[in-house]
């Protein structure tokens, strides 16, 4: 499997678009619709301005259809981490996959595009999961609006190494874009006409490019239009590895629910709200260290 999905270069100079799939390597969504677009881009000839590049976000654990190998490929982002990577590459599957993404970064030119934008494509465990999770000083920019999807302004802070955090601190403007569960047939198409949006928003594609190509508005339905527009996190439900979460079935991204629910159960018990607010990322698969979040809508 290859690190580099595409890379296309368009006839004028404009910004730089990285698609990223994978770095959870059972989302496999992401990567098709990169692969698709760019497949689209090639094929088709289509008039672009600046550049697209795809890239494979965790090589190894895509091959075994596991979100991990040895430790959460998007945990992994942290200084420390990333320098111990570099001690240390056999150590972990996941510290070969942070040195080989970052030595792609570092080869491309540093001041030839301009913005520079990351697109971190994942998919959820949990039903209607579309939104973005992006830093609260970039979550304005239009580009990011142009999805109609709820956006998280303050999740990165929750969510220790991420590769957004990372490359937003690199000048990135870095957003994951979440589309739809695991496993379904939602997130591939989600992504693809979402990619194609984010194109014509950055300016790289013309209107009429993006009519042919994209058919959002089709995934965009009366249930996005009444989701809250900017979220913020009041609670973070972290999972202990030893303590058998199990989610209460049947919630989904901003249900609400009251102070005193039972959200969850673990080895010590009943697992209650907090607050009131709204769920968020409610974890439905074996893997993951995040339980839930409460969530609650911002101006
Ligand atoms: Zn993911």
């Amino acid at each position: 499997m290859e690190r580099i999905i595409a890379s296309v270069e368009g006839s004028l100079d404009g910004p730089l678009m990285i698609l990223v799939g994978g770095i959870h390597g059972n989302e496999i969504s992401g990567v098709r619709a990169a692969e698709d677009v760019l497949n689209t881009l090639t094929l088709n000839s289509v008039p672009l301005r600046g550049r697209v590049i795809g890239i494979r976000g965790n090589l190894q654990a895509l091959e075994i259809d596991k979100r991990y190998v040895d430790h959460d490929l998007n945990r992994s982002w942290i200084k420390e981490m990333v320098n111990r990577a570099y001690e240390n590459p056999d150590a972990t599957a996941e510290n070969q996959e942070v040195i080989e993404i970052l030595d792609f970064f570092d080869s491309l030119p540093v001041r030839a595009h301009a913005p520079k934008i990351l697109v971190d494509l994942h998919s959820t465990s949990s039903e209607k999961g579309d939104f973005i999770i992006i830093p609260e000083d970039e979550s304005k920019n239009p580009i990011v609006k142009a999805l109609s999807l709820p956006i998280i302004i303050d999740l990165n802070k929750h969510l220790e190494g991420t590769l957004l955090q990372y490359m937003h601190e690199r000048d990135y403007v870095s957003f994951a874009f979440e589309g739809g569960a695991v496993g379904t047939d939602e997130a591939h198409p989600l992504h693809v006409s979402g990619i194609w949006e984010l194109l014509y928003a950055a300016g790289m594609i013309s209107q009429e490019t993006r009519n042919t190509y994209s058919r959002y508005d089709q995934y965009i339905t009366q249930h996005h239009l009444e989701l809250p527009k900017r979220v913020s996190v009041l609670y973070h439900h972290k999972v202990k590895s030893d303590h058998q979460f199990n989610m209460k079935p049947g919630y989904h991204n901003f249900m609400y629910v009251k102070k005193g629910e039972v959200l969850a159960e673990d080895r010590q018990g009943e697992i209650r709200a907090v607050h009131d607010g709204m769920i968020f990322m409610p974890l439905y698969q074996n893997e993951g260290d995040d339980g839930f979040f409460i969530v609650k809508e911002v101006e």
